[in-house]
């Protein structure tokens, strides 16, 4: 009895395990040609000085609309994109089209604003990524320092002889380096010292407790004046209230970045939010 139970249960799991795959696998097939049906999308989300309240950059989001699922989020369907290295074109499209909505905004008179960009691990250990970034600069005209490229502690960890490398070749090209997601990963402080990063991004799992929980409170301001120390800009992730805006701004933070100051939105809803940002204010 209890053996054909278990045995039961083995099935049960080995059938579950199996129709995981499947999906996945359905999914990264679908993947592979989502570029071509014109199924991705970018998303634009304001980046805010909490002194002057301007925008003074814009973080690219890429979107995925399949046909029967609907909505996938980055964060199912990135990892996905990584293991197949579908990443690589995909990503390659993301800089391009970036790159290109930044330069008829900077014809529009927008010509201070930063275009922030998230780059995978795959794409950081692809050698060729310095020249393309170097190509896409001159092909539309973007001053380096207008062009910033986001990576994630656990990205740089796949192999981190090769990311300290072209993390460096990057920084020389000129363009502004992030590190994402940050206080989620480890040995944080080490790499702060090693990689050329030029800013910090804090994590949106510190700055949702502001300013009621007492620890979120302290790791929020050690992060702002760690990033001081190391003559780092700092940017506060994922800020929805005032409450958070006010706490930030007392603690030194100097940007911000949330659903407080705008959510995420097509194109040409966003040259609208820039046109329209300080007359609003
Ligand atoms: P991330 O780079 O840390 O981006 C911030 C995420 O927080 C975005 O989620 C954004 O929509 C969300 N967010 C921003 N402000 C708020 C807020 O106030 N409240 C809440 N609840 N959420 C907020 P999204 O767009 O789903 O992206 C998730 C992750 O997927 C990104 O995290 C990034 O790691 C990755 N990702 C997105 N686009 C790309 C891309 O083009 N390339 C790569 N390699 N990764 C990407
Ligand atoms: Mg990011
Ligand atoms: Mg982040
Ligand atoms: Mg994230």
């Amino acid at each position: 009895m209890a053996k054909s139970r278990n045995k039961n249960r083995y099935q049960f799991y080995i059938a579950t395990i199996d129709t995981e795959i499947r999906q996945r696998k359905k999914l990264e097939m679908d993947l592979h040609m989502a570029l071509e049906q014109s199924e991705l999308s970018l998303r634009f989300q304001p980046q805010v000085n909490l002194n002057s309240s301007r925008i003074i950059g814009v973080e690219t989001l890429l979107r995925w609309n399949h046909p029967d699922k609907g909505n996938i989020s980055p964060d199912t369907f990135i990892p996905i994109a990584e293991n197949s290295l579908d990443i690589i074109p995909i990503g390659d499209w993301v800089l391009e089209s970036a790159c290109s909505y930044l330069s008829a905004w900077r014809q529009s008179g927008f010509d201070d604003l930063r275009m922030a960009v998230n780059l995978s691990a795959v794409q950081l250990q692809d050698k060729s990524i310095v020249e393309r970034v170097e190509g896409l600069l001159s092909k539309y005209q973007i001053p380096a320092d207008k062009l910033e490229l986001e990576v994630t502690e656990t990205s740089i960890m796949e192999d981190i002889e090769v990311s300290c490398a072209q993390l460096n070749r990057l920084k020389e090209v000129g363009v502004i380096l992030a590190l994402d997601d940050f206080g989620t990963g480890y040995s944080s402080l080490s790499y702060l010292k090693r990689f050329p990063f030029d800013k910090i991004k804090i994590d949106k799992s510190f700055v949702d407790g502001l300013p009621d929980s007492k620890e979120n409170t302290v790791i929020v301001e050690a992060i702002i004046q760690l990033g001081k120390s190391f003559g780092l800009e700092v940017i506060a992730e994922g800020v929805e209230t005032m409450a958070q805006e006010k706490h930030l701004r007392h603690a030194g933070c100097l940007e911000g970045q949330g659903y407080f100051y705008g959510k995420p939105v097509l194109d040409d809803e966003f040259l609208d939010v820039l046109k329209n940002w300080d007359r609003d204010q």
